[in-house]
């Protein structure tokens, strides 16, 4: 079957491609088609056209719209969440949770928007009031990545919305079915046409289209750092657009002598293995002081062979296949270089071949390597977690904070001194005290230090700081 991009209410397309199941790469998911420049123009001069009706909707409107996006996710989350996982390779009760999310997320922004949205302050002149106002930043441009294919455009697309802003949604290329489910939902919804547009293809071609346009007035991305610099670059030098861009991450977990060993344990699986270690916020670096380490290095060594690497959509999954061959060939080539590099191999290492062709890697563990390693500097992006040993925790801090990313941290300890002084001087946006660095809510700030993160936070009430631009209003309410 063919899918198409949505455009100014209209479904339209042409250059169809086919997308295919990581987990079984003969099972076909559809054909999708693949929009060119002139596309993304038009999804622009859609939204374009469309700001001034939708800024004028009355908040219950706007809030209607969106309570219907959230109830038809939540109404349909097994079957969009499996579809996800069919997509994306994430084990399907982690495809489940993660459509979930996305419909509460359309909801937290629904009730977010009951709310007055300005503020009263005195004035230091009498009879005069100073107020402010927030007002939609326009029409803004949303460019994702593939590995949370519902999650992310929907923290984006929701404030985006409930602020008044008109929107052109660029998905990533592995998940337009993903894309293309949520957009089928929000066509649905009541929104007036052209308010939401979503033009599937290529980041050089309908990516840079968006981030070179002079007719958007802000972009919000989240991908590599790579990626995110060049963005960054192009949307100010075309139109000097807002830009907010949420990029890697290589994230340090802090284990010192005095922690509860189960907890840590449970910690790095999680943080290393959930989502096949395809998120931002994955754990890839412990950092352990020398009583710890070697229990650490035992009982991982022992854990890691029994989690049950397998198709997506079998329940039984603990672990599915990466997203992609590229992705499978960077995991390996990482794998290669921390051997070359000297680190030890304690446990997995190698790709599975499975009855069903797909892009599977077990989890997999180095010790003894040092912390300005590549495989210890650079995003891997995949199932592999690195132990680093530190002699104290202050040197163990310093070590967490030893690369050019600062996204997600953690630190697992009994001592709440050692605690305080994590919390002073670990240099990432996200810090965790005795779980995993990987986890986060939706109704709170999201975003990083250093090359992790450009412009505001997203999220929770940081992203309407994104989302609107505030007037200040000063009125005198007489003369006499
Ligand atoms: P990517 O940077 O390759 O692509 C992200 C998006 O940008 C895609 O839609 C892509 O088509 C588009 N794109 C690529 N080149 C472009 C260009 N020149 N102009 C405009 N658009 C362009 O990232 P990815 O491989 O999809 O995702 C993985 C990366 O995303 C990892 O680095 C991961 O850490 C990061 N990520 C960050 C967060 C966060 O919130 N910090 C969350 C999830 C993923």
């Amino acid at each position: 079957m063919q899918y198409e991009n949505y455009i100014g209410g209209r479904w339209t397309g042409r250059n169809f491609t086919t997308n295919v199941n990581p987990s079984d790469t003969n099972d076909e998911i559809g054909m999708y088609a693949s929009a060119d420049a002139d596309d993304t123009n038009s999804a622009i001069e859609s939204a374009v056209a469309a700001q001034s009706i939708w800024r004028a909707y009355p908040p219950s409107e706007r809030i209607s719209v969106l309570r219907n996006i959230g109830n038809a996710l939540l109404a349909r989350k097994d079957e969009l969440g499996a579809a996800l996982s069919r997509e994306e390779g994430k084990p399907v009760r982690e495809g489940i949770a993660e459509a979930g999310r996305a419909g509460n997320t359309f909801h937290y922004y629904a009730s977010a928007i009951e709310h007055a949205q300005g503020e009263t302050y005195s004035s230091a002149l009498p009879k005069t009031l100073i107020q402010t106002r927030r007002n939609p930043v326009g029409t803004v441009g949303i460019i994702t990545p593939w590995n949370f294919p519902l999650a992310i455009p929907a923290w984006k697309i929701a404030p985006a919305l409930a602020y008044g802003n008109t929107v052109v949604f660029k998905p990533a290329e592995l998940v337009p079915s993903s894309a293309w489910a949520l957009t089928k939902i929000i066509s649905e919804a009541g929104l007036p046409d052209g308010v939401f547009n979503m033009v599937m293809g290529s980041g050089s071609v309908v990516g840079k289209a968006i981030t070179t346009s002079s007719r958007l007035n802000a972009v919000t991305f989240t991908g590599s750092s790579f990626v995110g610099a060049e963005i960054a670059a192009d949307c100010i030098s075309h139109g000097a657009k807002r830009i907010q861009a949420e990029m890697g991450g290589k994230n340090s977990l802090v284990v010192l002598d005095d922690a509860d060993l189960t907890i840590a344990v449970e910690a790095i699986i999680d943080g290393a293995f959930k989502s096949t270690g395809q998120r931002c916020t994955a754990t890839s670096r412990v950092i352990s002081t020398p009583q710890m380490y070697p229990r650490l290095v035992e009982q991982l060594s022992a854990r890691i062979p029994t989690l049950k690497v397998g198709d997506a959509l079998d329940p039984s999954t603990d672990i599915g296949p990466l997203a992609s061959q590229q992705q499978l060939n960077q995991v390996r080539k990482y794998v290669e270089l921390g051997v070359s590099e000297g680190a030890e191999l304690i446990a997995g290492g190698h790709e599975i071949r499975s009855a069903s062709p797909g892009f599977y890697f077990e989890p997999t563990l180095f010790a003894g390597g040092h912390s300005q390693m590549r495989i210890n500097q650079e995003e891997i992006f995949g199932p592999v977690v690195c132990l680093i040993e530190a002699p104290d925790v202050d040197s163990a801090i310093a070590l967490a904070n030893d690369t050019q990313y600062g996204l997600a941290a953690g630190i697992i300890t009994d001592s709440q001194r050692s605690i305080e002084r994590f919390l002073d001087s670990a240099d990432a946006g996200m810090l965790h005290v005795n779980r995993s660095t990987a986890n986060t809510e939706l109704h709170v700030p999201f975003g990083g230090n250093k090359s992790s993160s450009y412009g505001p936070r997203e999220q929770g009430t940081a992203a309407r700081d994104f989302f609107t631009s505030t007037s200040t209003i000063y009125s005198t309410t007489g003369t006499d």
